[in-house]
């Protein structure tokens, strides 16, 4: 028996079908994954226009059977189509990330709110994004925007990405522990490196680690920046991103962290330092996700080179 269903949805995934119609895969913010058939979407009049474009947040209503995986999409109406995100390279590649790595964790039919409205978050970050000021030689004053955009290449996308992805999988269960030592559990010590075990889910003190540490070695200012970016709020990322460094949110990240004495010179240098933050997080997704799961970042180095 078919029933009609009504869904605020995603789109993660387009593929033609047939001569006139579309495969689209959604993400829905009440049933989860969810793929659709666009009977006459290849038409040029078609009755769903933009609404089935890449990453556009649509209100959808489909017919649901409970003998047939596939459904048919009745009627989709665009509510926002994120175009600034299609207006940048790299902007859009961030994007497709981001939405490659929901469209393999997320399930048919098992809702992830979280996970939605921070994909939506992200997407709407990614859209409003100025471009960054900074570069690698204009910057005079240290500061945690110049060393954000410096950890690898000058683009801010690699670090929102990173971002996104370090909350997601914290939302799916696999929060990286970057505070405490996995072992000992005592805060990791200020002016101290920690290393990064991806396979634990995160640091492991000087102290514990002994004379041959296993993970990746991160300076203190490093494991800043991975604290800075996965409790973060978006905004607050793209702003630091942007503009000139807030004092208060130096203060307040600093404040929530606990940690008082590195300042932003430290910050600076021991992130620009850093091995490429999205390699560790990957290596850290992982361990913990079907490597499936990483097929669609195995670009993520062009992403980096390209901008
Ligand atoms: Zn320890």
């Amino acid at each position: 028996m078919r029933r009609i269903v009504r869904a605020e949805a995603i789109c993660l995934r387009v593929r033609d079908y047939h001569e006139s119609s579309k495969l689209v895969t959604f993400f829905t913010l009440e049933h989860g994954k969810v793929s659709c058939l666009a009977k006459g979407a290849r038409r040029l009049k078609s009755r769903f226009g933009a609404a089935l474009d890449l990453f556009t947040r649509s209100r959808i209503i489909y017919y649901a059977s409970e003998t047939r995986t596939l459904l048919t999409l009745s009627d989709a109406e665009l509510v926002h189509a994120f175009s600034g995100v299609a207006l940048r390279p790299e902007r859009f590649l961030a994007a497709e990330q981001m939405a490659e790595f929901a469209l393999r964790v997320i399930q048919p039919h098992d809702p992830s709110p979280q996970l939605y409205r921070l994909l939506l978050n992200y997407l709407s970050t990614l859209e409003s994004l100025q471009y960054p000021v900074c570069s690698l030689q204009s910057s005079g004053s240290a500061n945690l925007q110049s060393a954000i955009c410096n950890l690898q290449s000058p683009s801010p996308y690699p670090a929102l990405v990173c971002s996104f992805l370090l909350k997601a999988a914290s939302f799916l269960g696999f929060r990286p522990e970057l505070r405490r030592c996995l072992i000992c559990r005592r805060p990791i010590e200020n002016q101290r490196p920690a290393y990064f075990e991806p396979g634990r889910g995160g640091v492991i003190c000087p102290r514990c680690a002994g004379e041959n540490p296993l993970g990746t070695r991160l300076e203190p200012a490093g494991l800043d920046a991975l604290a800075f970016l996965l409790y973060t709020p978006a905004a607050e990322i793209a702003r630091v991103l942007a503009n000139s460094p807030q004092p208060a949110l130096e203060t307040d990240r600093r404040e929530r962290q606990g940690r008082h004495d590195s300042g932003p010179d430290n910050l600076q240098s021991a992130i620009c330092n850093l091995q490429s933050p999205l390699d560790l997080v990957l290596g850290f997704l992982g361990h913990h996700f079907d490597p499936l799961v990483l097929n669609s970042f195995r670009w993520h180095a062009g992403l980096e080179r390209n901008t």
